[in-house]
């Protein structure tokens, strides 16, 4: 509509005061309203028709100052790269042109951010997933009687005598990873306590193990 009536009279001597007319008690141009509705378009083609960008409201605004968004600003610093000249821009407070290596660069950084985000959150999905595998397989070891505990023992060392790796049963998760004898905590990385046989995390885990060794094995 607004395209049709700017288009159907061009050389209108009417149309540039009007375009640049307050509405009312605010002052608001139809740049402002349309700044201010975040209506980019409308913005754009107001400009290029001629909608002064350097008139303020009752409130000294000029238009670009009571933009909705960014996108809507953006038209703003777009009509300023193709028409430097046009308008006093320090008085219309645009900030600056924007031209499209600026817009390319900034959308070439935006896509590069995002990557680096997903990477990260896939990092992070990984990282949850290892940790709550493992949390499983520890629980699943700690559960074990200690007869079952040394079977499993038993079994690694035959297989390791006999050069052959670990039997692929459904445990040999737990077979390979050395845990701590008492509460199944993978021993990589520690430093473990050593009694007998057995390996564990903590003095804790060790005197846990001793004080239940004492009592009959289930
Ligand atoms: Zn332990």
């Amino acid at each position: 509509m607004l395209k049709l009536w700017l288009a159907a009279s061009p050389v209108d001597p009417e149309v540039p005061s009007l375009l640049s007319a307050p509405l009312g008690s605010s002052g608001f141009t139809l740049l402002h309203a349309a700044a201010a509705a975040g209506r980019g378009s409308v913005v754009c083609l107001l400009l290029e028709a001629g909608a002064d960008p350097t008139i303020q409201d009752s409130r000294a605004r000029p238009p670009y100052t009571v933009a909705a968004d960014k996108s809507t600003r953006n038209e703003f610093r777009r009509f300023m790269e193709k028409n430097p000249d046009a308008y006093d821009y320090s008085k219309a407070q645009v900030p600056g042109p924007l031209t499209p290596e600026m817009e390319a660069r900034q959308a070439l950084r935006k896509r590069e951010q995002k990557a680096a985000r997903r990477q990260r959150e896939e990092q992070q999905r990984k990282q949850r997933e290892q940790e709550k595998r493992e949390q499983e397989e520890q629980q699943r070891f700690a559960a074990l009687s200690d007869r079952e505990k040394r079977a499993l023992a038993a079994e690694r060392r035959l297989a390791a005598q006999l050069g052959a790796p670990a039997p692929l049963v459904p445990d040999s998760a737990i077979i390979n990873a050395r845990r701590c004898w008492s509460c199944g905590t993978s021993l990589q990385g520690l430093i473990p306590f050593h009694y007998l046989d057995f390996s564990f995390c903590s003095t804790r885990c060790l005197q846990d193990h001793r004080c239940r060794a004492g009592k009959p094995s289930s």
